[in-house]
């Protein structure tokens, strides 16, 4: 790497902030999709002025800049393919400012969602976006992905979830997009804009974020179906419902049987899919709302319908779903996992359609997700290294994705893009849009070195 950048970057954020050792610079160049390649030079600013003189740099000498957050995406978007620059975070880990008055945190974009959470709980308040990897992945990496978890279906993703942004652009100009206010439409939404962006736009140096109040109480529930047509009933009454569950996640009949046999769950023998449910509210509706959704819940394939009576039942009723990740990975460790979304309505659809696809192509399909938002993790347990299996596996991804979008869907709902589906991408957006993306690109980031190679199709 040429020793002039590198010493520029030293100048910007300090020697103890750069670093060039290959075997240091490795990690930095994998993350979750198990893609790799390494940087040339990691740097890690600590505030937003450092931020602009790298990025700066890294414009002045055409050279690939790619953000880095904790590495727990899945797609890709987080490994330099074109080597360059890693702008790592992890030294931005401040929370810059709490407003319980206004319901608003100002942070620094390498502070960890769960950080994010326990200040905000110390006010009574929380952050709606709650991916799994909550205690790992950091805010930046999830306004980059437009993350969500169980929570985003009544409460939404992180798009919905977050007033304005500090951020960088390509060329190191420096940028404040949103307001601190519960309204504003001054302009146009470049907040939205840059949420969900993967790092191609700008560099997030500060965000603030939207808290709620936390609810008062909340009641978990588990639904066992016999099948998963009764499941998939039950998924669009109880969303049809005028008061919309804060959690509705879906199992299928597959992941049970996985899950069951890594661990024993005590669920019924003849168990075909399952829903977990939460509602929650104040102490004194809460109950009520617990009985609609069981009510709603409730069918002619209904097998066992529990609802928890404390914490510790709660729990347990989890078990299920948690055991579900540890079973997956340790039956098939690289399998292909996708995370599909279609309108609720259209979700018996999609699941039966699945079904038909595995034993098409005589792949085991596993699924399971976030149902209340119909966004469903597709898991294809094949083995890459079976050269013939992986043929069949890419063929019926096609189909797969021409399903999705033939029931009005989208092909990714938290994941995002990166590197590992940008072949697909033309399939759901037009060439006007796709070229629209292109121009907005230009206007971001003039010479094209904001995470090159993500999310545009070749
Ligand atoms: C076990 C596990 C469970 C998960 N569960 C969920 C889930 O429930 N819901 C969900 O949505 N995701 C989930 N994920 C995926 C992942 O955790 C999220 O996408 C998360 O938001 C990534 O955060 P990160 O800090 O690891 O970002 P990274 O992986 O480091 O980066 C992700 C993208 O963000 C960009 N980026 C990072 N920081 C910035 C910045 N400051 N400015 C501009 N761009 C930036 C990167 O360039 C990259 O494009 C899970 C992952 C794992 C491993």
């Amino acid at each position: 790497m040429n020793p002039e950048l590198i010493s520029q970057l030293q100048q910007a954020c300090g020697n103890d902030a750069v670093i060039t050792d290959n075997a240091e610079c490795w990690p930095y160049g994998i993350d979750n999709s198990r893609r790799q390649h390494a940087p040339d030079v990691v740097v890690m600013p600590q505030q937003h002025e450092q931020v602009q003189a790298v990025v700066a740099v890294c414009f002045r000498h055409r050279v690939p800049l790619v953000c880095r957050g904790r590495g727990t995406g899945t797609a890709g978007a987080a490994v330099p393919l074109q080597g360059g620059v890693v702008l790592s975070t992890e030294r931005m880990n401040r929370i810059l400012r709490m407003d319980p008055v206004n319901r608003l945190a100002v942070v620094q974009p390498g502070v960890t969602n769960q950080e994010v959470q326990d200040a905000a709980r110390r006010h009574g308040l929380f952050w709606a976006p709650d991916p799994t990897s909550a205690e790992v992945c950091t805010v930046g990496g999830n306004l980059a992905c437009n993350a969500a978890g169980p929570l985003a279906v009544k409460y939404g993703t992180t798009r919905d979830n977050v007033l304005g942004l500090r951020a960088v652009t390509g060329d190191g100009s420096s940028l404040r997009t949103g307001v601190f206010t519960s309204k504003g439409v001054v302009g146009y939404d470049l907040t939205r804009l840059i949420i969900g962006s993967e790092g191609t736009l700008a560099v997030i140096t500060e965000a603030t974020l939207r808290l709620l109040p936390l609810p008062e109480a909340r009641q978990t529930l588990r639904a066992v179906y016999h099948d998963i047509a009764s499941a998939t009933e039950a998924i669009v009454s109880v969303m049809a419902l005028p008061d919309s569950p804060c959690v509705l996640e879906f199992i299928d009949g597959k992941a049970i049987e996985l899950a069951n046999r890594h661990t024993d769950l005590g669920l019924p023998a003849a168990a075909g899919a399952m829903l977990m449910l939460e509602v929650d509210g104040n102490r004194d509706s809460i109950s009520v709302a617990a009985t609609r959704v069981q009510q709603a819940a409730s069918n002619g394939g209904l097998l066992e319908l529990r609802v928890a009576q404390d914490d510790a039942e709660a729990k347990q009723l989890w078990r299920a779903r948690k055991a579900l990740s540890p079973a997956l990975r340790h039956i098939a460790p690289k399998k292909i996992n996708e995370d599909v979304v279609v309108p609720v309505g259209h979700l018996p659809e999609l699941i039966n359609g699945l079904e038909k696809l595995s034993k098409q192509y005589n792949i085991t399909i596993v699924n399971f997700g976030h149902a209340g938002n119909g966004n469903i993790h597709v898991n294809l347990l094949v083995d890459p290294d079976d050269a013939q299996q992986m043929t069949g596996a890419r063929q019926c991804l096609a189909d797969v994705f021409a399903l999705v979008l033939q029931l009005e869907g989208t092909l990714s709902g938290e994941h995002g893009i990166g590197s590992e589906k940008k072949d697909y991408v033309g399939l759901e957006l037009d060439t006007t849009s796709l070229e629209l993306m292109r121009r907005i690109k230009q206007q971001f980031d003039p010479a094209g070195i904001l995470n090159p190679g993500k999310l545009f199709p070749e």
